[in-house]
């Protein structure tokens, strides 16, 4: 540091008594943050995988994984990302020309709904926007106009993490069973799973899709496909599936080795275990309770933020009803360039990491700098929901973003009010 620099900073906006040390907190929407039961569970010379402890730990993972998605049916557990998880879900249900139906609520609806068009199906989009829920009457009115049943599947994204906003999939059901369409309704609840409520079989959901590192805060590279006997019949009635991709022996395996179709994923199974364990101890529904209050934390401070005379020239959340956003993960808006110069303060003298934008501007405009996300899934709790939000009050004020006052007491008073 020179003899220059002030007190309170640099130039380049460093603190010159910099308090990045100490651990980071990286608080993107995904890979959350890794409990060290999870990477100590990990932390293991390979085991054998033709016999012993790594057989009946995978075993034990099947009902513990389909008591979380609330299911009785199937499930199928790949080494790959979500984006794997995608293309599965497709693979087994779906042939090159079907049809099938896409409301989307953000980039990742369209991101799914390009991977089946990829593998030659043809993909409708209803594209609601990136700050609004399904319209479930225009996806009625779809359906209605399906009377031969040319859609053969409704693909829906639960929580879309690019907006934050949280769908409503059992009315989507509803709609679908008031239409008596028989598609199959295929979700992907890779940001919501282990976050906001979901009920697989309660909510009429053939096929679920989520993956390992996000509410199940696991290093990313192991992800899941669940389905139901409808899917199965799907299935069935395909003239092939790629051998690899296949569900029926990964979720009905006669040898261990056809769970994972080859080499198990070792260290993951045993990251997976640990991070079960700690959902079930705390059980799901104190889960489920806890992304809500922290979410409700998270919302209050940002509201405040943006309590300002000019609300345009401050923070604002992308999902204006509270009731459709998500649990897991907020989106927000800072005029341009505030949101990056933002994230690029707090990572560099805090060593907090927010995330970046995604799908609200594109990529190389200078909008994009203009949005951020916060990740408040899995293992996090309300001291760490009190830092980050801290952090960015920090930031705020170093900045000099305009801010309204009082982000970090309505925070607390979520957090102090009794149930
Ligand atoms: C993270 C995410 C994906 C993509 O998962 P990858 O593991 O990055 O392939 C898809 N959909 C949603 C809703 C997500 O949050």
């Amino acid at each position: 540091m020179n003899a220059t620099s002030t007190p309170s900073g640099n130039q380049a906006g460093t603190l010159s008594a910099n308090p990045s040390g100490g651990r980071p907190y990286l608080a993107i929407p995904g890979p959350s943050v890794i409990p060290d039961p999870v990477l100590q569970a990990m932390h293991r010379p390979s085991p054998n995988i033709y016999a012993g402890e790594l057989l009946s730990l995978t075993d034990s993972l099947i009902p513990d994984l389909k008591a979380l998605a609330g299911t009785q049916h199937f499930v199928a557990i790949y080494i790959s990302n979500g984006h794997g998880a995608w293309e599965a879900a497709l693979m087994n249900t779906l042939q090159p020309g079907d049809k099938v139906l896409v409301p989307a609520s953000g980039r990742f609806a369209i991101g799914w709904a390009e991977m089946a068009n990829a593998l030659g199906i043809e993909t409708e989009i209803l594209d609601f926007g990136t700050a609004a829920a399904w319209d479930l009457d225009k996806v009625a009115t779809r359906l209605a106009a399906d009377p031969s049943h040319e859609i053969k599947a409704v693909l829906g994204v639960h929580v879309d993490t690019s907006s934050s906003i949280r769908n409503d999939v059992a009315a989507l059901r509803a709609v679908m069973d008031t239409a008596q369409h028989p598609a199959l309704l295929m979700t992907d609840c890779i940001a919501s799973l282990g976050c906001d409520r979901f009920e697989m079989d309660a909510w009429g959901v053939d096929v679920m899709v989520s993956a390992c590192q996000k509410g199940l805060m696991t290093p990313a590279g192991v992800s899941f496909v669940f389905f139901n006997d409808k899917a199965a019949a799907a299935r069935a009635k395909l003239p092939r599936v790629s051998r690899y991709w296949d569900w029926t022996p990964r979720a009905t395996p006669q040898e261990f080795y056809q769970y994972f179709g080859g080499t198990a994923p070792t260290h993951h199974l045993y990251g997976l275990r640990a991070a079960l364990d700690l959902i079930h101890r705390e059980g799901v529904e104190a889960v489920w309770a806890r992304h809500a209050r922290l979410a409700a934390a998270v919302w209050a401070a940002c509201e405040a933020w943006g309590n300002i005379a000019d609300p345009a020239q401050g923070l604002r959340l992308n999902v204006s009803d509270p009731s459709l956003r998500s649990h897991a993960v907020t989106a927000l808006h800072l005029p341009a360039p505030r949101a990056s110069d933002l994230r690029h303060w707090l990572e560099q003298n805090l060593g907090l990491t927010l995330g970046i934008g995604l799908g609200l501007a594109p990529s190389d405009s200078p909008a994009w700098h203009g949005h951020f996300r916060l990740g408040h899934m899995g293992h996090v709790n309300g001291h760490m929901i009190m830092g980050l939000l801290g952090g960015i009050n920090a930031g705020l004020l170093a900045l000099d973003i305009p801010h309204g006052a009082g982000a970090l007491t309505a925070a607390a008073s979520v957090l102090a009010k009794p149930d």
